[in-house]
């Protein structure tokens, strides 16, 4: 454990940044809101998870890998998913199989750890049903024409976490009135609800049927991540600041209610994506999609441009962030092949020059800054500081009172790259081999790896055969792609310039 270490997080519950202090250093418990599987997630959803997933990866390299249990749900049991497998004439396990998938199979393109558990709502219905009927027998719930509803006056903290207050929920209530009829009070919310005739149901002393959404996230963290022995509170709850409410004001009054005891000792939500400085939504039709994204840029490029912005500060998803995200990521691969992997993953080298006075322990300001309530923007701009002068050959730091230019030591060189690369690991960068960056399709559109291939025979053929039109053609082609070729000793080797 890097016992030197101190992670502050900005609490949304207590509204500042606090000491980030686990109840057990030995077991350290986060649970991130996870999808709901009817579809392909989109970048704002790509965001929360690459948030999740950064405060993941810093618990595990201060309190050690096998310390940090991470529960990330599957909603696999929704009306949209019932909806959507309606539509298609399908099962909803189909839908839900396939999307479940895809949603994983993008977040690893990301770089996203898989979490240590991935429930799914539909192998914890006991849980929920357990969980419902303590809430009643407690007289926090109450039954209706086949609902449980959860009654929001019997829980003296309701709207703690978002700042709302019964009164004006009451104002701005805005509910059908079939279901305003069932209920005591406008914000109660459901618990359970009766499945419409062929729709997919279980069975419940209060009715057959099945859950609402927000009992979902609260049984699944009670059954992975609490328990008698280590209680009933969880470390972090992270999600979304939509989220907030009503879904994790909802997770609170029914996990405070059912286990007397809070869910969670530190609430971390992430801000909003913008898509060219408007919201991202389905009727201004600018949704993006973390799977259309993947198909022109490369995974990496998509999490360093969520990165390049702190977690809880709104950011504008623009072309030309993504194009600068790329560019930065060139240049930082291009140290590392000029460099030479060898060298940066070999032992420290012994080196007879001078050792350079050391101007400052750049690792630890990098961890510093990333413990300072994830502060990845000043990370990326001391790695590219770094990087700068890694191209250069030498430190401009401090020597006392006077900047000066200092060349590196072999050894310095060596540790700084360590660092670098380090750092650029610990954030899910620079995760490839250059060549395979190089190589890669991190470029819009374009030829692929096969028809370049092809081209670069036929560019032999034609320099054979003596036939420099179609040489020169060939050639052309490649310049207008921006694919730059190498002839060496051993045949022709490209990269994406
Ligand atoms: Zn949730």
């Amino acid at each position: 454990m890097a016992e030197t270490l101190k992670l502050s997080l900005y609490d949304t519950m207590t509204r500042e940044k606090r000491e980030f202090v686990p109840t057990d250093p030995k077991r350290v418990t986060m649970y991130c809101c996870g999808p709901t599987v009817y579809s392909y997630a989109h970048i704002g959803n790509a965001r929360a998870a690459v948030a999740a997933d950064v405060l993941f990866r810093v618990l595990r390299h201060i309190y050690g890998e096998d310390h940090v249990e991470y529960a990330r749900n599957i909603t696999d049991i929704d009306d949209k998913i019932i909806v959507a497998a309606k539509e298609q004439g399908i099962d909803i396990s189909e839908i839900t199989t396939k999307f479940a998938k895809i949603y994983n199979d993008d977040l690893a393109a990301l770089g996203c750890l898989m979490p240590t558990y991935q429930p799914h709502a539909t192998e914890h219905m006991d849980d929920m049903v357990a969980m419902i009927e303590k809430l009643i027998v407690d007289g926090y719930a109450y039954e209706s024409e086949g609902h449980v509803f959860f009654d929001v006056t019997k829980y003296d903290d309701y709207g703690k976490l978002s700042g709302n207050t019964l009164d004006q929920l009451k104002q701005g209530a805005r509910v059908g009135e079939a279901e305003y009829a069932r209920k005591k009070n406008a914000a109660d919310f459901v618990l359970w609800k009766p499945s419409k005739e062929d729709d997919p149901s279980w069975d419940a002393p209060f009715g057959a049927g099945r859950p609402g959404w927000h009992i979902e996230c609260s049984a699944m963290i009670k059954k992975t991540l609490t328990s008698e022995k280590y209680g009933e509170t969880i470390d972090i709850h992270c999600g979304g600041q939509d989220l907030k409410f009503p879904h994790h004001e909802n997770e609170i009054a029914q996990s405070n209610c059912a286990h007397n005891a809070p869910l969670a000792n530190y609430w971390v939500h992430n801000g909003f994506l913008q898509m060219d400085a408007e919201k991202m939504s389905k009727s201004l039709g600018n949704v993006k999609l973390i799977h259309e994204l993947l198909e022109t840029w490369d995974g990496e490029v998509l999490r360093f441009a969520l990165l390049s912005g702190q977690y809880r500060g709104e950011l504008d998803w623009t072309d030309s962030l993504l194009k600068q995200a790329k560019n930065t990521l060139d240049g930082w691969y291009r140290i590392l092949e000029q460099e030479g992997l060898e060298f940066i993953s070999g032992n420290e080298p012994e080196d007879i020059s001078l050792e350079a006075p050391v101007l400052s322990n750049r690792a630890n300001c990098f961890l510093n800054y990333l413990c300072d309530d994830l502060n990845t923007v000043n990370v990326i701009s001391e790695l590219s500081q770094l990087k700068q002068n890694l191209s250069n050959g030498y430190d401009n730091g401090f020597d006392g009172s006077s900047p000066r230019i200092i060349p590196f030591s072999l050894k310095r060189k060596w540790n700084l790259l360590r660092s670098f690369v380090g750092t650029a690991n610990l954030l899910g960068l620079l995760q490839k081999d250059p060549e395979e960056w190089f190589r890669g399709k991190a470029q819009e559109g374009g030829l692929t790896d096969a028809e370049i291939d092809g081209l670069i025979a036929d560019r032999a053929q034609a320099r054979a055969d003596k036939d420099w039109g179609r040489s020169d053609e060939i050639r052309d082609v490649f310049a207008n792609e921006n694919i730059i070729l190498e002839d060496g000793a051993d045949g022709t080797t490209w990269r994406r310039g």
